[in-house]
């Protein structure tokens, strides 16, 4: 595959051209985001798309999110937009947030997984824009990673999975949110949170009042790419769940001496303050910031987990955040990233 250097903040419009031009020809695209890469086709042209599905090994089943360079091209894609789709709209686009709404006739059943709904977002990443506004056409882009693993949050991450299996990859460097985007359906009242991500629950709240939390299992689930396992690496993930970051520490350090006996190789990701507790065990540790400051903890994740997995880790013990703010995301990922369980059984994150 063809990579191309661009500047995130200001991609030259040559490669923009080329880039566009391969999405236009049904080609495959991978790019930056705000949040993690995309694996980018057409999101109109079914046989592009079935593309994506196909390298990612993503099951049919797995709706896909479409990617607009502004609210205009909502037109195209939705048949209608409820009202609160405008305050969010203003609010959040461009940026880490989702919307289902209802699916125009002139998107394809592959893109939506046969859904009546359609999910939408404007990325908030000048190479993104650049890209879709130059096509002229909505983007169907999942995370650029093979199904199942730790999303990519550089270049790197999606050579690791694709090799040169894609048109054309842009590599703007790493991406600053670090997790996914929040999906958000707004097709029914109170809206229902499908996906915590980079816009927090709390953020959404104060723009349209309460929000409903999926939490699985009540009902079908109207999200189907939801599956327990997800984000994983080969190693086993142990999870800390403790908001004292004193008691964080305790249970990191048993889970880890406990592991260590069994002669296995060790890797930790935990906010600093914790981490120094286990500075003089054989452990590959991961620091992800001051603890509270999981903005930076979501930023670092998902390299780290693919670190610690190149380097070979049979167990990564992980701190949770609470389960506020950014922290609901990062909870998401890692609960599945560690789940063990029937891939078929619901999960819940809170
Ligand atoms: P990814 O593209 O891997 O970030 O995943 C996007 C996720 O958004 C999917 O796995 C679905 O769970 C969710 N999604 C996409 N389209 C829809 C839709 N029409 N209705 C509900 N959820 C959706
Ligand atoms: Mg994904």
């Amino acid at each position: 595959m063809a990579t191309i250097r661009v500047n995130p903040d200001d991609p030259d419009p040559a490669s923009i051209k080329r880039a566009a031009e391969i999405i236009r020809s049904g080609g495959l695209v991978a790019f930056p985001t705000e949040t993690v890469y995309g694996l980018g086709a057409n999101a109109l042209d079914e046989d592009a798309v079935y593309g994506i599905f196909l390298i990612k090994g993503r099951p049919l089943w797995d709706p896909l999110i479409v990617h607009l360079s502004s609210t205009d091209m909502v037109k195209l894609v939705a048949k209608s937009v409820p009202d609160i789709f405008h305050p969010l709209s203003e609010r959040f686009m461009p940026g880490p947030l989702t919307l289902v709404v209802e699916k125009s006739e002139i998107v394809p059943d592959i893109t939506t997984a046969g859904l009546p709904t359609v999910a939408v977002r404007i990325p908030n990443h000048p190479v993104a824009l650049a890209l879709i506004r130059e096509s002229g056409v909505p983007i169907a882009a999942p995370s650029a990673n093979r199904f199942g693993r730790p999303s990519p949050t550089s270049a790197h991450h999606v050579l690791e999975d694709f090799g040169d299996s894609i048109d054309l990859l842009l590599d703007g460097g790493e991406t600053k949110i670090g997790v996914e985007s929040t999906v958000l359906d707004i097709t029914r009242t109170p809206p229902v949170l499908l996906r915590p991500g980079g816009v927090s629950k709390e953020e959404i709240e104060e723009v349209v009042g309460r929000v409903e939390v999926f939490r699985g299992g009540t009902r079908v689930a109207p999200s189907p790419g939801m599956s327990p396992r997800h984000y994983a690496p080969r190693a086993e993930i142990l999870l800390v769940d403790e908001e004292d970051m004193k008691k964080a520490a305790e249970d990191m350090v048993k889970k880890a001496s406990g592991l260590l006996e069994k002669g296995l190789k060790v890797g930790v990701i935990a906010p600093d303050e914790v981490a120094s507790f286990i500075s003089n065990l054989p452990i590959s540790v991961r620091k992800t910031g001051r603890w509270g400051e999981w903005g930076e903890m979501a930023r670092r994740l998902f390299r780290e987990l693919r670190s610690l997995d190149g380097e070979g880790a049979d167990a990564i013990i992980c701190i949770l955040p609470p389960p506020r703010g950014i922290g609901l995301a990062i909870r998401d990922r890692l609960i599945r990233a560690s789940f063990k369980g029937d891939p078929h059984s619901s999960l819940t994150i809170l």
